[in-house]
């Protein structure tokens, strides 16, 4: 058996003022612990009004004291809460009262990171609690609740078990093959496997959506200078956050912004114009640009609708990376006398809008978010990249399988590794070098 863990200590509410303070306590020698500070540990569960005293017995403060008796907290082992004021100086001294009468400070995240050891919570869960106390918009906590509620560790259980179900009937095979067994057959396999396929993909759309609510996309703003790229910035974002001037290359560095659109954000970075120029820092700035624009999810690039389409124009066009999703906008429709409107030439769509006026602006608004991928799912959980790479692994695998359909060895080997990718989510396999690097992002005292 593993020596029980160590007791840990920490401020669980935010830094600075507020009208209460927690100091959480997580471990299994509380009772020491808590006649120091408060007499005696209370019954479990109790609401218990007392004073916190300092060593020499003086009031450090008046709150309340909560016991959680192990199994039944947040880690799973004993716990105690100790509500005072929120003030520093306050939970600060409560704190190292703490310290003296025998807890170690936690480290950031350790409280879950416990809770997922003792088996509370799995991996996707726990890292659905630091979602959840970072998620800035309505959409991406929703979606962090239903992740933490175990909806997204529930269907991939699922699609574990359907997995060990398939690999069961064909490994009994394998290893009986003379036994009269129930096998299915190679039509009924297919059935089978094309349908957990299914249940990959839909599972993936969710994740993907869930991971764009969570990391945003990076769309770059490009075009030559003074077409309008800052002014389109301010007009996105609703703020004043680039300068606006009619001196060319007054861009000169990229620029970022987050804005949000349906509770997704967009990370805009606002380009130094490209075009030759003998200005050092201007270079700079254009080299910066280049490498920028590599690591984008979507170009946008600004045109002038009082010029249409010039000789600069097809020089950055044909600088640009032909993978990444492009939108072609004409800005200054309030100069050329036009209509807000999209046009559609073969595959590309040309938008028409005016940054000065904003006419035309719910319109770029709505295929940017058609272009990275938004199509406002419901019961979309929260995914990060990590969980990602293991659908698509366990997806790739199934493919392979697919293939292997007549040779059952390399047909159950696919579905083995399969499952071992989808377990990764739920970190029923992780290594100690992934639970430390998904739990260091944590707050302490969480
Ligand atoms: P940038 O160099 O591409 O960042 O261009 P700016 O945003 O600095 O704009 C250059 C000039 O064009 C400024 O004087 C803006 O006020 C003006 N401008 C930008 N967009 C529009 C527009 O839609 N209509 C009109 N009339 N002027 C615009």
């Amino acid at each position: 058996m593993l020596p029980k863990p160590d007791t840990i200590v920490a401020i669980a509410t935010a830094p600075g003022r507020g009208g209460i303070g927690v100091i959480r306590i997580s471990g299994y020698k509380l009772e020491p612990l808590a006649s120091a500070i408060f007499g005696a540990l209370p019954p479990a569960r109790t609401i218990h009004f007392t004073s916190f005293k300092d060593s020499l017995g003086r009031i450090i403060d008046q709150g309340i004291a909560l016991y959680f008796k192990a199994p039944h907290s947040y880690t799973a082992e004993d716990v105690l809460e100790l509500q005072g004021h929120g003030g520093s100086a306050v939970l600060q001294m409560l704190l190292q009262r703490c310290l003296e009468s025998g807890a170690r400070l936690a480290m950031p995240g350790e409280f879950t990171q416990r809770a997922y050891l003792n088996d509370k919570i799995d991996l996707a869960q726990a890292e659905s609690v630091a979602d959840l106390i970072d998620a800035t918009t309505t959409q991406a906590a929703r979606s962090a609740m239903r992740s933490l509620n175990g909806d997204f560790s529930r269907v991939i259980h699922h699609l574990v078990s359907e997995l060990i179900n398939l690999r069961m009937l064909v490994e009994a095979m394998l290893d009986f093959p003379e036994e009269e067994l129930d096998v299915p057959d190679l039509s009924s396999r297919d059935t089978k496997l094309s349908a957990i396929k299914l249940e990959i993909d839909q599972t993936l759309s969710l994740a993907q959506q869930g991971s764009l609510l969570r990391e945003g996309a990076h769309v770059v703003l490009i075009g030559q200078p003074n077409v309008g790229k800052s002014s389109l910035l301010n007009c996105l974002s609703g703020e004043d956050v680039a300068l606006v001037s009619e001196i060319p290359g007054t861009t000169r560095d990229v620029i970022r912004q987050s804005i949000q659109l349906n509770g997704v954000p967009l990370h805009i970075i606002d380009t130094a114009g490209l075009r030759d120029t003998a200005d050092q820092i201007e270079q700079m700035g254009i080299a910066r640009t280049r490498t920028t624009i590599e690591k984008s999810d979507v170009i946008l690039l600004l045109l002038d609708a009082t010029h249409g389409i010039g000789e600069q124009d097809r020089v950055i066009l044909d600088a640009l990376p032909r993978e990444t999703p492009r939108l072609y906008v004409f800005n200054k429709i309030d100069l050329s006398n036009e209509d807000a409107r999209v046009e559609r030439q073969g595959d590309a769509e040309y938008i028409y809008l005016s940054a000065k006026t904003g006419q035309g602006i719910h319109i770029l608004q709505q295929k940017l978010l058609e272009r990275i991928g938004w199509h406002h799912e419901s019961g979309v959980f929260m995914a990060r990249a990590r969980h990602i790479r293991s659908l698509q692994s366990a997806r790739e695998h199934l493919g392979k399988a697919s293939a292997e359909i007549f040779r059952a060895e390399l047909f159950a080997e696919e579905l083995r590794l399969a499952q071992d990718s989808l377990n990764e989510i739920t970190g029923e396999f992780s290594s100690d070098d992934l639970l430390g690097e998904i739990f260091c992002r944590f707050c302490i005292g969480k």
